[in-house]
């Protein structure tokens, strides 16, 4: 099935907002099977809008659209899709009657505008949206038409609900086979070195196979698919390019799935009945934010200091004034003392620490923006690694947290 995403909005085309719609409807599709062909962005216009779909639907066998669907004079798109079908509104009683619902709910009064919500083209299938007021449509002519809200939460909601099961059986209907996938969770290794051990994939892969690779800051993720109307060769076919894949890589898998580093690390933290604290300064309490993201993280994390100030170093972490002055707050010997003094200070089996250069103003010479030095104390030593991120802030901040995850992983592993 071959798909069109067409994302409808003037404040997309000016760049005001992200389409973050686009990214997550061709995840999706990708995911079920389908081949997404094409990516189209147009603002608030009928005309255009008309174009486009007699363009696509000679092309493709399904247009998925976001945006327009709201009651104000922007929203053009069940208008246009009237006129496109000539088709004509007809009241939706169901429809009119949750709007009235969630009007009561609110305590708010419910306008003629809101109201036009309930008249639906009727030739359409409508997929209800309990988490907003304009329900999606569902044209199936020769080819497949999804018009969906704009709003993220409600179009995956939809998409969820009505649409990606809807789709799914057009596909196994089309193929007889369904789309098996299975994620493989690598770090420590860029995108191109992988690529590189894995090798050529036209070696090993089948016509049904797939492999992708999804690159991160925290690692690359290598998806495994494969098209089969059985369940259990669809299996036995991932297993086996699971095998091969472990055998070339195996070194740098850390989970699968679903897995994060995150999570896995903390399962380790829980087997081994290990204990962490962080004493943080450029991340500014994002590594502690982040360990308290996993439910009953109480078991395993216990607090930390934000030491933003060479101050605070001292009064909290124990870190020497002199280390200070003679290496800079963003130093090997600083980071060390850091999570020395903080592990020994919150009575934990490990404590992280980091310090860098989070830009982008501030670097010099020798120690550029970007420059971060992160820590791991436990019982037996302390290990401190020096890394250089670059100049964007943000990015900058959530790699040291994901490093930092990563040192730790790397540590429970070896004594697990
Ligand atoms: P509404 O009933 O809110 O008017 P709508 O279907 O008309 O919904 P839009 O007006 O196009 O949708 O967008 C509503 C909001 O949804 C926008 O303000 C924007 O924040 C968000 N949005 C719209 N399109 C996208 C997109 N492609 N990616 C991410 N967010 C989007
Ligand atoms: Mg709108």
């Amino acid at each position: 099935m071959n798909i069109a995403i067409l994302t409808i909005g003037d404040e997309l085309c000016i760049g005001q907002i992200i389409n973050t719609n686009a990214a997550w409807l061709a995840q999706s599709c990708t995911d079920i099977g389908a081949h997404v062909h094409r990516h189209i962005t147009i603002g608030d216009s009928t005309a255009t809008l008309l174009n486009e779909l007699h363009i696509l639907s000679k092309e493709v066998d399904c247009i998925i659209m976001s945006g327009g669907l709201g009651p104000t004079h922007d929203d053009k798109t069940k208008e246009t899709l009237v006129s496109f079908f000539n088709d004509t509104l007809i009241l939706d009683e169901e429809t009119l009657h949750n709007l009235k619902a969630r009007a009561r709910l609110r305590g708010l009064p419910l306008n003629q505008r809101n109201m036009d919500q309930a008249m639906l083209p009727s030739q359409c299938r409508i997929l209800s949206n309990p988490r907003g007021t304009a329900p999606g449509m569902l044209f199936q002519k020769d080819v497949i038409y999804v018009s969906l809200p704009g709003v993220p939460s409600e179009l995956k909601g939809i998409m969820n609900d009505h649409v990606l099961p809807f789709l799914r059986s057009e596909i196994e209907k089309e193929s007889g086979k369904k789309p098996f996938f299975r994620t493989i969770l690598t770090k420590g290794i860029p995108e191109s070195a992988l690529a590189d051990l894995i090798g050529d994939p036209t070696a090993f892969l089948k016509e049904d196979d797939s492999l992708a690779f999804l690159p991160s800051y925290h690692g690359v993720r290598l998806r495994i698919g494969v098209l089969n109307a059985e369940p259990h060769t669809a299996q036995h076919r991932l297993d086996e390019l699971q095998t091969l894949l472990i055998d070339k890589v195996g070194e740098y898998v850390f989970g699968y799935g679903n897995d994060t580093l995150l999570s896995v690390t903390t399962e380790l933290l829980k087997q081994q009945q290990k204990t962490i604290s962080v004493v943080e300064s450029c991340t500014g309490g994002m590594l502690g934010s982040v360990f308290t993201q996993q439910s009953g993280s109480s078991s395993y994390f216990m607090g930390g200091f934000l030491t933003y100030s060479n101050e605070l170093k001292m009064v909290l972490a124990d870190v020497s004034e002199q280390s200070l002055t003679q290496f800079g707050a963003v130093s090997k010997e600083v980071a060390e003392e850091m999570a020395k003094g903080g592990r020994l200070r919150l009575q934990t089996d490990y404590c992280i620490s980091i310090t860098g250069i989070a830009g982008p103003e501030g670097g010099s010479e020798e120690k550029p923006v970007g420059t971060v030095w992160i820590a791991l104390a436990s019982e037996k030593q302390v290990i401190a690694k020096r890394f250089n991120f670059g100049n964007d802030r943000a990015i900058n901040r959530e790699r040291s947290v994901a490093q930092a995850i990563a040192m730790l992983y790397d540590d429970l592993i070896i004594k697990g």
